[in-house]
């Protein structure tokens, strides 16, 4: 038996571990790495120690996202939770998201919205984020705004219908 005391993985890294092996799998390690993830994630008793746990995460970072079944696939209207997104795509072929900020105008009362590049949102949105037309129109009524472009509706017939004209065929 060795007498040297290794420290023991921290909580910290403990933590990474688990939410890294979540959102990435552990068929980036191997050998001893493989061993050491493998008894955090089953929460086996075996000691790991500090430096064990630094060496998985090192190779967790480095290693790329899995691709989501259910990741977004399609530009489009997309909420998740209370937030609005736009998806689109890039030149490059790329989806990207924005988001959609709503601010009211404090001496008028009328709401104005603006689409915000939002860099990480487009990992957290799935297919089943996805507004159908009909919850695109009843959110643009609820704002007075059309929610995929941002604009105020102001001409009657818009308002009614809770979406821009030209904005109806991009849902
Ligand atoms: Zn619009």
């Amino acid at each position: 038996m060795s007498t040297t005391t290794a420290r023991e993985a921290s909580a910290k890294q403990i933590y990474w571990i688990k939410k890294l092996a979540a959102q990435k799998g552990i068929d980036m390690l191997d050998g001893h790495d493989y061993e050491r993830a493998f008894d955090i994630l089953g929460e086996t008793d075996k000691f790991v120690s500090s430096m064990e746990a630094s060496s998985v995460l090192d190779k967790m970072f480095a290693a790329p996202y899995l691709k989501v079944e259910d990741d977004v696939n399609e530009p489009g209207m997309y909420r998740v939770g209370d937030t609005i997104f736009r998806v689109q795509e890039s030149e490059t072929g790329n989806l990207y998201a924005k988001r959609l900020v709503v601010e009211v105008n404090k001496k008028t009362g009328k709401k104005t919205g603006t689409l915000v590049y939002d860099a990480g949102a487009i990992r957290e949105i799935r297919n089943l984020h996805r507004m159908t037309k009909e919850q695109a129109i009843e959110c643009g009524k609820d704002y007075g705004i059309c929610i995929v472009c941002g604009a105020q509706l102001e001409d009657p017939k818009s308002v009614a219908r809770g979406i821009g004209p030209t904005c109806a065929k991009r849902v």
